[in-house]
């Protein structure tokens, strides 16, 4: 397929870019470059620089089959603190695509979207059907999104796929997480490892879970890559399809400590911190549906995202 992949320059649409070409598919990538980088393209591969606004001056008479859309502000706390910024870039951003889609009669669209569409559930595993409350502007931008996508498939023959993220971690062909910001677990505990940091506060360890702080539900981000490739073609015409991605399993933050200490060998720092506003006890996915309807099951596990990870942080 000849795809347009919209903010293919940052760290899931890098390795989803890298999985779309050993796969045989043509690759036109449209990134501002905000928090892309273009050394994050690789060689062959057209880096249009642009906004999310422009996508149909690319679009336009070149016959598209698909367009991967990664392109978003992402940071939770961020979000909370600057709602405007974060409805502009994600919302009327994706507003436009939407339009240009539309216009230029591309057939298909994959779209990420996030656990943090649903918000803090009363009941785990959580599945599509689970009310959706955000807690966050982040989260409520991503579902405000995933419901125009909706209103579209309702309008237009587009067949679109929503894949619902729990936590994305590792590293993949070369490609892998290089925030400015960094507010991700493993990057943190990783650094704090490696010396990089002092130490990694844990966000409360009074949660209601086993060993006290919360759990998480990781997956890793070539078995999120193959979920996009896989979605290209899972829904029909007119179909919004909404996928939650993650392994049905939950680990919690001391878990992931110990995993770090495993794989580095080094001893991590750590220091009781408050909880963070906004983050729930666990949340866990079902994937049952993207078993279903995409055929898709995550291969890798925490060990191996951790070890991709570190192997990664120290090739750069
Ligand atoms: N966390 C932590 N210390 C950190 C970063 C994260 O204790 O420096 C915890 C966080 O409270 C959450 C889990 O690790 O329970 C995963 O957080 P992350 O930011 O990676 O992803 P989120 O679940 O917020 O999307």
């Amino acid at each position: 397929m000849k795809t347009l992949v919209v903010g293919g320059a940052g760290y899931i649409g890098s390795v989803v870019v890298r999985l779309l070409l050993a796969e045989g598919h043509a690759v036109t990538i449209l990134d501002d470059l905000s928090t892309g980088h273009s050394d994050s393209v690789p060689d062959g591969v057209e880096l249009v620089v642009g906004d999310i606004s422009t996508a149909g001056d690319v679009l336009r008479g070149n016959g598209f089959d698909a367009v991967l859309h990664f392109a978003a502000k992402s940071l939770v706390g961020e979000s909370v603190v600057r709602p405007s910024l974060y409805w502009h870039t994600n919302v009327i951003g994706s507003r436009a695509l939407l339009d240009a889609i539309t216009e230029h009669e591309v057939p298909r669209l994959v779209f990420s979207s996030t656990a943090a569409t649903y918000g803090e559930p009363d009941v785990v595993p959580i599945t599509e059907d689970t009310p959706t409350r955000p807690t966050n502007t982040y989260g409520a931008t991503k579902l405000a999104v995933d419901m125009m996508i909706s209103n579209e498939c309702a309008a237009t023959p587009l067949a679109a796929v929503s894949l619902r993220y729990f936590n994305v971690a590792g590293a993949a062909w070369g490609a892998g997480e290089r925030h400015t910001t960094e507010t991700h677990l493993i990057p943190i505990a990783l650094d704090a490892a490696d010396g990089r940091r002092d130490k990694l506060d844990i966000y409360g360890d009074d949660w209601p879970t086993p060993d006290g702080t919360a759990v998480r539900d990781y997956v890793h981000v070539a078995d999120l890559a193959r979920a996009h490739v896989l979605a290209l073609t899972a829904a029909d015409p007119g179909e919004h399809l909404i996928c939650n991605l993650g392994n049905g399993n939950g680990f919690s933050v001391r878990e992931v400590v110990s995993c770090v200490e495993d794989v580095t060998g080094l001893p991590l720092p750590v220091a009781a911190a408050p909880r963070r506003a906004g983050d729930p006890a666990r949340l866990v996915a079902s994937a049952d549906r993207a078993k279903a309807r995409l055929g898709w099951e995550p291969e890798h596990d925490l060990r191996r995202m951790v070890a991709d990870a570190w192997e990664f942080t120290r090739s750069r």
